[in-house]
């Protein structure tokens, strides 16, 4: 077991931390979406250290993240056109764009697969790591496999302790769930393979057609061939049992009321007169819900909850990624009230 040391995110810290990339260790970083687990993409031994720290089944492949969208050259071997269209709307920022890759991505970062998600991040922190460090940055969410993605470094260190080189602390992250990833179907057409922050009405205008995979709402049968393969995996599920509610606070209420349930938990989008358990709040509108939504998942087991029952978000805009996380974290449980 290695220590882990918690980094700043000065010049000279920061300069630490790329040094430990171009070594080939693991370091958990802040992105403006959720803290990734970072290392040097084109390093298999380095990959193979951030599968093995965060138990991720192999074939599910590494986002690699880039300096600026010019360098995606260097690991692909095909651009589409509507990719330098999208990168110039939307990188950097949370849009990931599957595409072909060359020899410079191994095996062990795409998951077996012979495409690349690439990712220019916005965030200054993670940005300078990218440049200090000349790197290419496989980062996964730095979570165990399966758990809540971490919006703070405290959550990294919370799952990582011991099993990595250091985390920098860059506060929370202003997203809070993880970016859009997207497939081209065409020369004009992407496919959403994990909704995030860049929504489907945003892509639109650059596209004759934005297609929302039918793996984001539904459960994959075993054995189904999936496009992205982070969807046929129990994910984003606290220790707690999570149960989705359709329906608006008043009717749970009344249907716990009904049950005599009191030991239980709700999550909400906000705090309710007399309801009869604990309720914990995520607020009112998507883009709050889906800054708060990991931290309330992880905050339900330092409670010790044992159900959940979460009031489901809007499938509108970001909320369709507040949606698809949760829905998995409840294991596709889902009542309507
Ligand atoms: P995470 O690293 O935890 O943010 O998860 C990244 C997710 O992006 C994976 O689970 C995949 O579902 C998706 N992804 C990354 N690379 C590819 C790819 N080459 N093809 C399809 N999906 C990908
Ligand atoms: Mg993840």
């Amino acid at each position: 077991m290695e220590e882990t040391i918690l980094l700043g995110t000065s010049d000279a810290q920061l300069k630490i931390a790329a040094q430990a990339l171009k070594e080939g260790k693991v370091v958990g970083i802040p992105t403006e979406t959720v803290y990734g687990l970072a290392a040097d993409a084109t390093n298999e031994e380095a990959v193979r250290k951030v599968f093995a720290a965060k138990g991720r089944p192999g074939d599910n492949p590494l986002i690699v993240h880039l300096a600026d969208f010019s360098q995606a050259e260097q690991y692909t071997s095909y651009i589409p056109p509507l990719a330098k269209k999208l990168a110039q709307a939307f990188c950097p920022g949370p849009l990931t764009m599957v595409m072909p890759k060359n020899d410079r991505i191994p095996m062990a970062t795409s998951g077996g697969l012979d495409t690349v998600g690439i990712r220019v991040p916005s965030h200054p922190v993670m940005h300078r790591l990218l440049e200090l460090s000349g790197l290419a940055i496989a980062a996964p969410s730095a979570n165990r496999s399966g758990y809540p993605s971490p919006t703070t470094a405290r959550h990294v260190m919370d799952d990582m302790t011991g099993k990595i080189f250091g985390v920098i602390d860059g506060g929370a992250c202003e997203f809070g769930v993880e970016s859009t990833v997207i497939s081209f179907d065409s020369e004009t057409v992407v496919r959403i393979l994990r909704p995030g922050c860049v929504t489907r009405d945003m892509l639109l205008p650059y596209c004759e057609d934005v297609i929302i995979d039918k793996a984001i709402l539904s459960e994959v049968a075993a054995g189904e061939k999936v496009a992205s393969p982070g969807m046929k995996y129990k994910h984003y599920s606290p220790k707690a049992n999570v149960v989705l509610v359709e329906g608006s606070a008043e009717a749970l209420k009344k249907f716990l009321q009904d049950k005599g349930e009191t030991s239980c938990y709700a999550l909400l989008y906000a705090q309710q007169d007399d309801f009869p358990c604990k309720v914990i709040t995520y607020g009112t509108d998507s883009s709050a819900q889906a800054h708060l939504v990991f931290q309330c998942l992880r905050e339900l087991d330092d409670l010790g909850a044992g159900t959940v029952y979460v009031q489901a978000p809007s499938k509108e805009g970001v909320g369709l990624a507040v949606y698809n996380r949760l829905i998995r974290a409840a294991g596709f449980e889902v009542i309507r009230l």
